[in-house]
């Protein structure tokens, strides 16, 4: 038996690589396996991190190619691909190096292969055992597959491949109308590709608030993309000449075809425990494939925790890192909290959109009287002057105690937005709190106070 470890935490994604430096804030002697050559997980090396950078460098290319010389800018500028991506590898770089770097600091011995619980206090890390008093299992999220397709992450790509196409395709067929589809997809739009998006819903972006998601609906079509909702894809047949993609009405029909240079599959992520070695000590997955936990993090074996993608709750990094911070508090003895009704959404396309809370159809659903108080970005001064004017803030109150029951933002920078309505939510605020709490002018988050305004029906700038 090799070394003995207060903690050892399976996978160094934000979830673990988290929970492993708190834990050694807390004095415990803490190891992290990761099989990856890099730390951080799915988010820091293909998923959050490169699509951001690539969603940045992106949107300077649309405004450069379309909104420039409405600010009185001419020149004309072209795409150098190759230095985009190179751009995107140095951020990720930076980043993944940064962790290591964390853990060093903080004494966490990173055990570098593919970790297996051989018993209920051990760990076997590419064969070699190393005793553990606690286990954390944070294996994460891995691509779920759709039947009929091979992803070969050339011409028929996950999100991985998605971020590193060598040239941009003529046409993008994206399967799945969620974060990830319309994220990438907004990608290769601006870089020039025709993108269609086939969604088997008859709406996108399942589970937000249904008028916001009309709303971004609407904007991505104005932007061009192409979504054909109530679809199913059965097929996709990749040639020389392009891949063939095969789907038919949700409720049945007749099929069809489309010719796509490059197919994006994004129709969901499913919880990974691949060679985990779960049945090693007796514990099962649900019928999610999920590792069940208590509320605080336990698995059935009392001395194994599980958190991030791998459990219940949404695949979001900021989830996985609370619940990180969270997990080395109960090993500590502490007694943390997490508020899952305070945790924000984001999709990072262009306007962003924010959530938290519960959504308008989750209230109807609940029985829960409540108002709405809603302000568009167009009567937002700070908006007009730099030509961001799509969207709006939509707040939902309690009716009777006027709590901020959730707030959905589309618009400039809604994914900074939202904080400020975390917080409050965090600290119980009614919508007149927010509103009367001075906002800077002008800042977009003046919509925010005047949705709050609203709420009660006195928006002052409406
Ligand atoms: P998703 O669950 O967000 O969306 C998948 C979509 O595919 C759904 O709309 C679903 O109805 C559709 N679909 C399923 N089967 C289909 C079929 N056969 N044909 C057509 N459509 C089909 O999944 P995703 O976009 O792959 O993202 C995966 C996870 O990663 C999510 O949990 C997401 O929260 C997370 N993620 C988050 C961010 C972010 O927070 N910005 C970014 C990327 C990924």
């Amino acid at each position: 038996m090799n070394e003995q470890f207060d903690i050892i935490i399976i996978g160094g994604g934000p979830g673990g690589y988290v929970a492993a430096i708190r834990a050694a804030q807390l004095g415990m002697k803490v190891a992290c396996v990761e099989k990856r050559g890099t730390l951080g997980g799915t988010c820091l090396n293909v998923g959050c991190i490169p699509s951001k950078a690539l969603l940045e460098s992106s949107e300077k290319f649309e405004d450069a190619t379309h909104h420039f010389a409405e600010h009185g800018i001419d020149g004309s500028v072209k795409l150098n691909l190759k230095q985009m991506m190179a751009r995107k590898v140095d951020v990720v770089d930076k980043l993944t190096k940064g962790i290591e770097g964390l853990f060093k600091k903080n004494k966490v011995t990173w055990l570098k292969g593919l970790g297996t619980i051989t018993g209920k206090n051990e760990v076997s890390v590419d064969g070699t055992k190393y005793a553990a008093k606690n286990i954390v299992i944070a294996t994460g999220s891995a691509v779920t597959p759709l039947g009929g397709i091979t992803i070969d992450e050339k011409q028929i790509v996950s999100s991985t491949g998605a971020l590193e196409l060598s040239a941009v395709p003529k046409h993008l067929v994206v399967i799945g109308a969620g974060v990830i589809g319309l994220e990438l997809g907004s990608v290769w739009k601006r870089l020039g590709a025709k993108v269609t998006v086939l969604e088997y819903l008859d709406r996108i972006t399942p589970g937000m608030d249904n008028e916001i998601a009309k709303n971004f609906q609407k904007i991505l079509e104005k932007q061009g993309i192409e979504f054909k909702l109530g679809v199913k894809v059965t097929g996709a047949n990749p040639s020389k000449s392009g891949v063939e993609v095969t789907f038919e009405p949700a409720a049945g029909g007749a099929a069809e075809t489309l010719k796509a240079d490059v197919v994006l599959v994004a129709v969901g992520r499913r919880a990974y425990t691949d060679k985990l070695g779960l049945e090693s000590v007796g514990l099962t997955t649900n019928k999610r494939g999920q590792v069940d936990t208590n509320a605080h993090w336990q698995t059935a074996v009392p001395n194994i925790f599980a958190i991030g993608d791998v459990i219940a709750g949404p695949m979001l990094a900021h989830k996985a890192e609370d619940e990180g911070v969270a997990v080395a508090e109960c090993i500590a003895g502490q007694k943390p909290h997490v508020n899952y009704n305070t945790i924000p959404g984001v999709i990072y396309t262009h306007p962003e959109v924010a959530n938290v809370g519960k959504t308008e159809e989750e209230l109807k659903g609940a029985n829960v009287a409540y108002k709405v108080g809603k302000f568009p970005f167009l009567a937002n001064s700070r908006a007009r002057a730099t030509g961001q004017t799509d969207g709006f803030v939509k707040i939902l109150a309690d009716a009777k105690t006027d709590e901020v029951l959730g707030v959905h933002i589309i618009g400039p920078q809604a994914g900074n937005m939202i904080h400020e309505v975390c917080i409050a939510m965090e600290f119980g605020a009614s919508s007149e709190d927010i509103a009367r709490t001075c906002h800077a002018h002008p800042t977009y988050n003046e919509a925010v106070k005047e949705a709050a305004f609203a709420v009660a029906g006195r928006a002052i700038h409406m």
